[in-house]
């Protein structure tokens, strides 16, 4: 059964420039604003999974 919170996926869909932090659509090859191409997912840090089962 896949549930997965609304928000959480909203997140992921936001990538931020490790420069200027500007927020970019996911998928983008690089900063709109700054062109650097740095860019990560907003929610970086994944390994909060507890009870899974
Ligand atoms: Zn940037």
């Amino acid at each position: 059964m896949g549930k997965f919170p609304i928000a959480d996926r909203a997140l992921t869909r936001i990538w931020v420039c490790r420069k200027c932090k500007a927020r970019n659509p996911a998928g983008a090859e690089k900063c709109r604003k700054c062109d650097y191409k740095g860019l990560r997912p907003k929610r970086a840090r994944k390994k909060e999974v507890k009870g899974g089962k």
